[in-house]
């Protein structure tokens, strides 16, 4: 079989469409070299090799190593060197890359190919012996760290020495003598840390490079960004092998990455960065200030160094007219990365790249209005969860603040925490329950985990193409990189700027889009919803199918779902509007009261607020349905539980507090989830649910009468199970409305259903529908009770499970399709055989997770319902999922 596959000399055997097989690095390399675009000739190794390999005991097909060999002579042949030749040595790089790119992964090593003798080749071809041997020392460091497992310090240990022996401050001081004493002294380390040599054959170096790639694969950086990210780990990793060409060999060498469009805002900008006389990571290893490509992007960043339009201005123009065509290409914003060798331009990567929320909505309809791409494409380029980023707070413009420093603006969002000085830490903290802001000289994949849990992140070192402003910005985590005047003192957990001394658990504000940092807290406001926002929901509104509520009880939060688009309150929860101070005393009198002439007495009381609240919300919801579910948690969630709160209950209500003590007593449960709660209330207590529909009746007359506008209550009885639950409490709300019309002189339209939250339920949809007009499925109580597990104790071991890929994603995040899918889809199926055109809706957590709502439009049910916050997320999650 086909394991490698060649590109170099205008043409290629792959193509970009080809990800899956040669993973993205290696399908858009093979697609450059198609477009003529120069490209340094080189081979994929496939990702079906990265499966055989961990199949078959960590070894390769019989077939690949002479296809590898074959390719390498290829390579030799186009470039015109020979790989390990003491005169013209091929120098190659060993390049990871997944179908997505994936931080965990292993660095590519560069210079691959050199040993004692092929370096006099390297310098007698290139008549720069300073270049060769800064290139060899620049080859055994990364092969010794990222192959042999050998640590990067004891490298840079090795080299301050040097440099202080030498009196030097910069690398640039290093002559090619002092370089070719250092690769001596590093290969003796090499040996005194392994008990072997370096190895100095380069197809053994070759071979070293390609394991190492495949070994990365499942090593525990790689496999927590995969957790992170939902990435199967059977997709597996391609390898490249690619010639090299040297930003390194001069003033008219340079490397570079750059973006057709700004990542940060999205304006159509040529935006980059560049380093002359650099190789590799030197640009986002933060390692020296990088250059801007552009005149106006040196301008925008206030630096004095000059740019390449300025020092290189043919290389500039040949770059402009790359990213032209890529553009168009790709018909997205792409990231690239460049090298110039001896001013001749080579083109090492290109994918779509990584954007924040904001230039990833703009980037989608500034596109669409150049008619690059259809609306549809249009929707389907902005990830739904990023809109997160959107719609929460920035920091208020007029509010007070005291500036710390300057960064750049590396991630967009602001951001407060106390300061927390490594990854670890941060992991810790936040587990305490606290809020950080992760503080770092730079960033590396090993601190993923630490940043991901963090509020925001704030480096001092490094440029906006540097790890942590790549990562931040992936993980829509507010970041100021690069904020030099800021040091660090990781030991003694400080970090000084100017005067001030900021310790560890102090607060400080990031202010990401701007990148500036503040000492405290400093307030937020809203965010801007017209538009490119208002463009692209008006777009993915007229191409969804389901509908979008809001789950909503306060009259703040109906507004804010109105304002975020919401077509309706698809879970209003009523106890929630019982905890007032003012009412929650007549709950308890309600509670304690010995029989049902009290208990009616206490609700007569709660009457009046309920119906008040209800005016409210179908006031603000102007005509739009709203799904009133009655009382749902078990009576003892309302009870006092210290001693100053049962004096008070008793003293209000009229009983002593012995008698309220025993009273709670009594109403303690062993299970309350699957205790007296739900309909099970409504039954043994049917006054309280009574009193509940007089509420929504009485208030959806008044609004009718008053306003004459449109009302559409529909009551909603929780945790049924059975038909006869629902006919029973049915009759009861349909007697409460009928009395309420009776008397008031109006009918109201209104509708009566359930949840459907337990298996028996799901079950028993076809009989439970002959009682119901609606279904709306509680998918957190369904998770809960179809796993068998509790959403509130599950926490630690489903992060085993996911590890171990049992349930891939959270259960209670992400709708287990398997179980509680397939339940919803019985159910949905049977309730639809006895009342064709049933409503069907989704009410719990998932109803604002976009896998989970790709699955709702699978199963044809008619809205989902979620936070106010995500009404947006939804809206467009609920378009992509019928494109
Ligand atoms: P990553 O996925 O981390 O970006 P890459 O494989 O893209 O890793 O390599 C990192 C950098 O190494 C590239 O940006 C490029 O500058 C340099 N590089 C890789 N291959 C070559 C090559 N053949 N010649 C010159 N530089 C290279
Ligand atoms: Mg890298
Ligand atoms: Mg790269």
């Amino acid at each position: 079989s086909k394991w490698v596959y060649f590109f170099g000399d205008g043409q290629a055997e792959g193509r970009a469409d080809m990800k899956n097989l040669l993973g993205g690095k290696g399908a858009n390399l093979a697609e450059m070299a198609n477009l003529g675009i120069p490209v340094p000739a080189g081979f994929t190794i496939t990702t079906e090799v990265c499966t055989y390999y961990y199949e078959n005991g960590e070894t390769y097909p019989s077939d690949l190593r002479q296809q590898v060999m074959d390719s390498v002579k290829a390579i030799e042949t186009i470039m015109g060197a020979t790989f390990g030749d003491a005169e013209n040595p091929l120098l190659v790089s060993v390049r990871s890359g997944a179908r997505t790119s994936m931080p965990g992964m292993m660095d590519t090593v560069l210079n691959l190919g050199l040993n004692d003798t092929t370096v006099q080749g390297l310098i007698a071809r290139s008549g720069d012996a300073r270049f060769a041997y800064d290139s060899y020392r620049r080859f055994v460091t990364m092969y010794s760290d990222v192959v042999l497992g050998v640590d990067h310090y004891h490298f840079e240990e090795i080299l301050e020495a040097h440099k202080e022996d030498k009196g030097y401050t910069l690398d640039t001081e290093m002559t090619a003598e002092d370089w070719k004493t250092l690769v001596g002294i590093y290969k003796t380390k090499v040996k005194e840390q392994l008990g072997s040599e370096f190895p100095e054959d380069p197809v053994e170096q070759l071979w070293g490079a390609v394991g190492a790639v495949f070994g990365s694969w499942m090593n525990q950086r790689a496999k927590t960004y995969r957790r992170l990210h939902n990435i199967p780990g059977h997709w597996g990793t391609a390898v490249n092998v690619q010639a090299m060409v040297f930003g390194n060999m001069g003033e008219d060498c340079a490397t570079g990455v750059c973006f057709t469009r700004d990542p940060s805002t999205g304006e159509n900008a040529f935006y980059g960065e560049y380093l002359v006389n650099a190789q590799g990571e030197d640009v986002v290893a933060g390692i020296r200030t990088p250059q801007s490509i552009s005149i106006a992007g040196r301008k925008k960043s206030g630096s004095d160094l000059p740019s390449m339009e300025e020092t290189m201005p043919q290389t500039y123009t040949e770059l402009v007219g790359i990213r032209d065509r890529l553009e168009k290409h790709y018909t997205d914003m792409q990231d690239m990365e460049f090298t110039i060798q001896k001013d001749k331009l080579w083109m090492l990567q290109t994918r779509n790249g990584k954007r924040t929320a904001a230039a990833a909505l703009k980037i989608a309809v500034d596109t669409c209005n150049e008619g690059l791409i259809d609306k549809e494409t249009a929707i389907m380029r902005v990830a739904p969860e990023q809109l997160d980023q959107l719609l929460h707070p920035m920091l208020d413009p007029d509010a007070p603040r005291k500036l710390l420093a300057r960064g750049l603006p590396a991630s967009p969002g602001a951001a407060s925490g106390q300061v927390v000085f490594t990854a670890d830490e941060a992991e810790d903290w936040v587990q305490k329950g606290h809020k950080v802001i992760l503080v770092r000289v730079e960033t590396s994949p090993e601190d993923i985990g630490g940043m991901h849990v963090s509020q925001g992140i704030l480096t001092t070192r490094g440029g906006m193409t540097s790890h942590a402003a790549v990562v931040a910005r992936g993980m829509g985590v507010p970041c100021v990189a690069g904020a030099g005047e800021i040091r660090v003192d990781a030991n003694a957990k400080t970090m000084t700027v100017g005067g001030t001394v900021v310790k560890e658990g102090e607060i400080i504000t990031l202010d990401g889009a701007k990148g500036e940092v503040f000492l405290g807290e400093v307030p937020t406001l809203q965010p801007e919803l017209s538009g490119d926002f208002a463009d692209l929901m008006e777009w993915a509104d007229a191409v969804r199918r389901m509908k979008v509520r809001a789950n909503a009880e306060t009259p703040e939060d109906a507004a804010t779902a109105r304002k975020f688009g919401a077509e309706g309150i698809g879970l209003c929860r009523t106890e929630h509007m019982f905890f007032d101070p003012k009412r929650i005393i007549h709950i308890r009198q309600m509670i304690l009261a010995e029989d049902e002439a009290g208990r009616r007495a206490a609700l007569e009381h709660l009457l009046p607020y309920q119906r008040k609240d209800f005016v409210e919300l179908f006031t603000i919801m102007q005509g739009l349905p709203i799904t009133v579910r009655l009382l749902d948690p078990p009576l003892h969630e309302f009870l006092p539980h210290t001693d100053s709160e049962v004096g008070e209950v008793a003293k209000s209500a009229g009983v002593d507090v012995a008698e309220v003590k025993s009273r709670v007593s009594m109403l303690q449960e062993a299970n309350p989830m699957l205790g007296h709660r739900g309909c099970r209330l409504g039954i043994s207590y049917p006054e309280v649910y009574e009193m509940q529909a007089r509420a929504i009746f009485e208030a959806a007359v008044e609004v009718s009468q008053t306003s004459g506008q449109t009302v559409l209550p529909e009551v909603m009885i929780p945790l049924v199970s059975s038909r006869r639950e629902l006919e029973l409490l049915r009759g009861l709300v349909d007697k409460v409305a009928k009395e309420t019309f009776a008397t008031k002189g109006t009918e109201i339209p209104y509708h009566v259903g359930t949840m459907i939250e337990l298996p028996r339920a799901c079950l028993q949809a076809g009989v439970i529908a002959e009682e119901a007009e609606f279904f709306s499925f509680g998918t957190n109580d369904l998770t809960q009770t179809t796993l068998g597990m509790s959403r509130d104790d599950s926490a630690p071991f489903l992060e085993v499970y996911a590890q171990k890929a049992i349930y891939p994603r959270d259960p209670f995040q992400s709708i287990d399709v398997d179980g509680v899918g397939e339940m919803v889809s019985i159910a949905a199926e049977r309730g639809r055989a006895t009342r064709p055109g049933i409503k069907l809706g989704i009410c719990g957590e998932h109803g604002g997770d976009p896998s989970s709502i790709q699955f709702c439009e699978g199963v044809g049910l008619d809205y989902v319902s979620c936070s106010p916050y995500r009404v947006p997320i939804a809206r467009l999650a609920a378009a992509q999922s019928v494109l």
